[in-house]
């Protein structure tokens, strides 16, 4: 059968009405930093989140429970329109809890939604850069030479034009899908690496980055199966003179944005550097094989920052400096962040400690 002739067959499907109900699609992050995802039929239109009810799945089967206590329980945090349902369909982003009332291991949002909520006056955004790198079916990066490598770097960064720029296709479905569902994507870009991009979500205020930035992975990660690409988030997928991948995170409180507002730039700044092992710790895995001190990025060993420099941990853009007021920019997270780690810890250190959440924890928590 034809391709064309599937897609006519599965459009009278499609075209059904669905007789009042809603299928909602909840996601979750699973053990290895991948999101999952299962679906269910619910009564009429979902208008807010406590009409969501909590489901459960087998923890044993995707790293998160041991298959002698294997339920873990999925509790509805926030939901999306459905670009690929479409109509009154959602998808609903969902946070792991243990059968004994605890937070999954894997559940770092809710460590980092309290510290959000305590620290709601200082009015915390974020925008995260995400990159990442395409891959084809037999794990070749895609559309590279098959055995070789294509010419150095140098005309791929927001390349234009064959052999310059590969798989348009894919990342404006994805633009499109995240603009559907209400992510509040900022822009993409082809980045330095051929087949590798850009997208930027934000900015978003506390927990919502998190959620955006995990809900737009999904999506990608949709879109991607219906091209036959895989996505990999990998900070360092190809050794040699290729550059790495990162996730940028743009930062800012109320106080910064403000005319003044360098005083309290450099002040968070000064915070970070007391931290940067601990915040390294929290800033993706083999991050160390990205964070060399080459290709725009500043080794991993020691903490810098400065005005307009992308060899440094922290740069503070050059328009940010003239107007005296705005954000800064930490460089350090990697492409396989979870973002509610680094958004959390960063809240943590800029606006203060409080007593029932520590970021630190988490990384322990995970490992354990
Ligand atoms: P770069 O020049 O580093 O490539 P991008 O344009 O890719 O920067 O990304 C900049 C990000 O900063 C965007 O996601 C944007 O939403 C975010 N951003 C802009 N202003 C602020 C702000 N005041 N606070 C936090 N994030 C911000
Ligand atoms: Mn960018
Ligand atoms: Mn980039
Ligand atoms: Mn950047």
């Amino acid at each position: 059968m034809s391709l064309t002739e599937q897609t006519a067959i599965l459009q009278k499907y499609l075209d059904l009405d669905q007789r009042g109900a809603v299928i909602a699609e909840y996601v979750w992050i699973d053990g290895s930093g991948n999101t999952r995802s299962k679906g269910r039929t619910l009564k009429g239109k979902i208008t807010s989140v406590d009409q969501l009810p909590e489901w459960n799945f087998d923890g044993s089967s995707t790293g998160q429970a041991p298959g002698h206590d294997s339920d873990v329980y999925l509790k509805p945090v926030a939901f999306y329109p459905d670009p690929f349902r479409k109509g009154d369909n959602v998808i609903v982003l969902a946070e792991c809890w243990n059968n004994d009332g605890t937070p999954n291991k894997f559940n770092h949002r809710h460590e980092a939604a309290k510290l959000f909520e305590a620290h709601k006056d200082a009015e915390v955004w974020f925008g995260l850069e995400q990159e990442y790198t395409l891959f084809d079916h037999e794990d070749h990066v895609y559309a590279w030479p098959k055995g070789g490598f294509p010419a150095p770097q140098g005309p791929y960064y927001c390349g234009v034009g064959a052999g310059k720029v590969y798989a348009r296709d894919l990342i404006e479905a994805h633009y499109r899908a995240c603009l559907y569902a209400g992510i509040t994507i900022s822009g993409i870009n082809a980045e330095v690496m051929p087949s590798q991009w850009e997208f930027q979500v934000g900015p978003c205020t506390g927990i919502a980055m998190g959620d955006e930035l995990w809900m737009a992975r999904y999506l990608l990660a949709r879109v991607a199966e219906e091209f036959g690409i895989k996505i990999s988030l990998h900070p360092k997928p190809l050794k040699g003179d290729w550059n790495g991948a990162g996730c940028h995170t743009n930062v800012s409180t109320k106080a910064m944005r403000q005319p003044g507002g360098m005083k309290h730039i450099e002040e968070a700044i000064q915070k970070l550097s007391k931290r940067h092992a601990e915040h390294i710790r929290l800033y993706g895995a083999d991050n160390d094989m990205r964070l060399t001190g080459r290709h725009e990025t500043a080794s991993m060993s020691t903490f810098s920052s400065g005005v307009a420099n992308r060899g440094a941990s922290i740069r503070i853009p050059r328009s940010v400096s003239k107007e005296g007021y705005g954000y800064f920019e930490d460089r350090r997270p990697a492409s396989n962040i979870d973002p509610y780690l680094v958004t959390g810890i960063i809240c943590e250190t800029v606006c203060g400690a409080i007593d029932d959440a520590d970021m630190t924890k988490e990384y322990e928590r995970e490992s354990a």
